[in-house]
């Protein structure tokens, strides 16, 4: 079968908060790997050889969480890194209204007593909710979760975390960090943040998909996600997908070396919000002024059809996406612009671009352009009706 590649210079890519283009690295390791023919449980030199390459990979993905190299878990990737963490039969858990999709439907069937945590309309978890909800169970004894995000997929605002773990612990409440869309954009330290569980995905890092981990500390009585032949020190059994992991080791490391480039990256990202002002002065973006992601802008237009334009950006050679496109390929209203409390007609319009590793002036000088084509579409439109 002919794979065809949509990572041609003609096109701009800006949705790497769905997925990352594939690093070099990465492939380069992952090809390399292939050929590594032992099953890392065996004895054997050829199993060694297995063994280490998937040791140095968790070693690459522990030093970009800050975690200690034992805590590092691998999984087929986030969603499953946060159904496992809801398998503990947790008394309640606390997500935030804006969590993804794998950590609010795996909390809901997991636990008859969910609390959805408000977020304010800057988009940040309510920290004062959440101690008065704490304080309302009394002590937690480590049987209460608090599961809320690093930095939210769609607006890339960067969530209180440090607050959610200081008060979380008052009240012997146990916290999930996802930390998806900070890994390799945000200097991680799990370790002395404190939290109990850290989720992390290859694929936003510019890894393989189907690929990712679950940091947990030593001491977070987890039961085994699968239990068969031990591996993953019985806490994940299966033959371990050496390739999957070698190439989301290669690219923790690349993520690591390139948290200085963020300042580039959020120079594009301006430039790109000032070219979409330029062309609609009328445009308004999410999460300005506010700590917010360097590679995220989510910017819409009242009145717009997010879809619609998505489809037809995509015409014009960009790749954007409506609100979360890593939950479907469908587009539903956006729970986090709803939590947010922005207006319907505003979050009906609103288009994520996202950059990344690769992002080019190129990339954001093609977005303007389309935007311009687009918009102008629109403004045809308008003089119809
Ligand atoms: N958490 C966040 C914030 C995400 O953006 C995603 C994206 O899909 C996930 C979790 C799920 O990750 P995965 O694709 O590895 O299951």
């Amino acid at each position: 079968m002919e794979i065809p590649s949509v990572m041609s210079s003609s096109r701009a890519y800006l949705d790497y908060n769905a997925t990352a283009p594939l690093r070099p690295e990465a492939r380069a390791a992952m090809l390399a790997a292939l050929d590594l023919t032992g099953n890392a449980s065996s004895v054997h030199t050829e199993g060694r050889r297995a063994r280490a390459v998937i040791e140095a990979g968790r070693a690459e993905v522990a030093a970009l969480a800050g975690a200690r190299v034992s805590d590092v878990v691998f999984t087929s990737g986030a969603t499953e890194a946060a159904n496992w963490v809801m398998t503990r039969p947790w008394r309640r858990i606390v997500v935030s209204a804006i969590e993804h999709p794998c950590v609010l439907e795996a909390a809901r069937r997991s636990c008859a007593d969910v609390d959805v945590l408000a977020v304010k309309p800057d988009g940040a978890a309510d920290v004062d909710e959440l101690a008065r909800l704490l304080a309302g169970y009394g002590n937690g004894d480590g049987e209460i979760l608090v599961a809320v995000q690093h930095a939210n997929n769609e607006t890339g605002i960067v969530q209180p975390v440090a607050d959610v773990v200081a008060i979380a612990r008052d009240y012997g409440a146990r916290v999930l960090i996802d930390a998806v869309q900070t890994a390799g954009r945000i200097a991680l330290n799990f370790d002395a943040r404190g939290a109990d569980f850290m989720l992390l995905s290859s694929h936003k890092i510019g890894g393989p998909k189907g690929v990712g981990a679950l940091v947990v500390s030593e001491d977070a009585r987890l039961p085994a996600m699968i239990v068969g032949g031990g591996q993953e020190k019985g806490r994940r059994a299966g033959t371990e997908n050496v390739e999957a992991i070698v190439g989301f080791g290669a690219a923790a490391a690349a993520a690591r070396r390139d948290l200085d480039r963020a300042g580039e990256i959020e120079t594009l990202r301006d430039a790109l919000e000032a070219g979409l002002a330029r062309v609609t002065p009328d445009v308004r973006i999410i999460g300005q002024g506010v700590s917010r992601l360097a590679n995220t802008c989510l910017a819409g237009l009242a009145g717009g059809k997010a879809e619609t334009i998505v489809i037809a950006l995509d015409l014009n050679g960009v790749a954007a996406s409506a609100g979360a496109a890593c939950s479907s390929g469908t587009t539903k209203r956006s729970a986090v612009l709803d939590a947010m409390g922005v207006d319907d007609d505003v979050a009906q319009g609103m288009v994520r671009f996202s950059l990344g590793w690769a992002s080019r002036e190129e990339d954001v000088a093609a977005c303007v352009s389309a935007w311009q084509r687009v918009n102008k579409v629109r403004g045809r439109e308008r003089q119809v009706a």
